[in-house]
């Protein structure tokens, strides 16, 4: 069957692709997904891969896509930590700042030239420029505190991402920076952070930038409504919601988001390049 609009699809310069849930699930790949990237590749079309999750650096991520045996190069791969490192330069935020993460990304932003103050360190004036806020899965207490207390003291506030859960299989998951967000917005009485990655309007910069190409010449392929497809959908890009991984018929029957074409895995998208 073809799917509905799916010239919209054919008619892409640039494909971007979700990691989790659209080209593998944790660490397996999605049937014939390694046929769709390939053929995105001979088809002409840029290919890029993004990522909300910042648990792990650049780096390792380019490794991980690498040895899942698709094909990466650094200008391929655009994660959230891309976009919070544009909207802190574009700030002003620069260089010391109060990282909640780990330390895979704690050694990405020292190698992108930021100071990342430790807990003694961040209580000392001049205050740190941001506190920026990843998925943190070596999170203490001493973290949260020091975090909660920056907040309150009105140093600017940005979180890489806002993803409630990320997923471990199919059916199961683990909280994700969302869920760390909500903890800091009841301590603080209501304080919320600058969100930078999917959907919001940073990742669509760092998209279109990437790609050279305006928003209506490019494909996202996800697995997520309230991110991938709502990103795709407030601005202007082809969202192809996938099958795979977290979203089911009756989540998309009942979600506002609404993607452009649906399909069940991106097997189905490789005859349309
Ligand atoms: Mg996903």
């Amino acid at each position: 069957m073809i799917p509905q609009n799916i010239d919209l699809f054919k008619q892409c310069k640039a494909i971007i692709c979700d990691l989790d849930g659209t080209i593998y699930l944790e660490n397996t790949p999605i049937p014939q997904s390694h046929d769709f990237v390939q053929k995105i590749l001979t088809s002409g079309k840029k290919l890029f891969y993004f990522t909300n999750n910042t648990s792990r650096s650049r780096a390792t991520y380019l490794e991980k896509i690498s040895k899942l045996g698709f094909p990466v190069a650094d200008k391929n791969l655009i994660t959230a930590a891309d976009c919070a490192d544009s909207y802190l330069r574009r700030h002003n935020y620069f260089p010391r700042i109060y990282l909640v993460g780990n330390r895979d990304l704690k050694t990405e932003f020292e190698s992108r030239g930021y100071v990342c103050l430790d807990d003694v360190e961040a209580y000392r004036q001049p205050l740190p420029a941001a506190v920026l806020l990843g998925f943190d899965t070596e999170l203490t207490y001493r973290k949260i505190h020091t975090c909660y207390d920056l907040i309150l003291q009105d140093v600017p506030y940005i979180a890489t991402h806002a993803d409630l859960l990320c997923p471990v299989t199919r059916t199961t998951f683990k909280p994700d920076v969302g869920s760390f967000i909500s903890l800091f917005e009841t301590a603080t009485g209501g304080k919320k952070p600058v969100v930078v990655g999917k959907p919001h309007r940073d990742a669509v910069a760092a998209i279109s930038e990437r790609a050279q190409l305006p928003p209506e010449e490019i494909a996202f392929v996800g697995d997520r409504l309230y991110t991938d497809i709502r990103m795709a959908m407030n601005f202007n890009m082809v969202g192809v919601l996938v099958l795979s991984g977290e979203t089911t018929e009756e989540m998309l029957a009942h979600s506002s988001d609404r993607p452009k074409i649906v399909v069940d895995s991106v097997a189905n998208l490789i005859e349309h390049l």
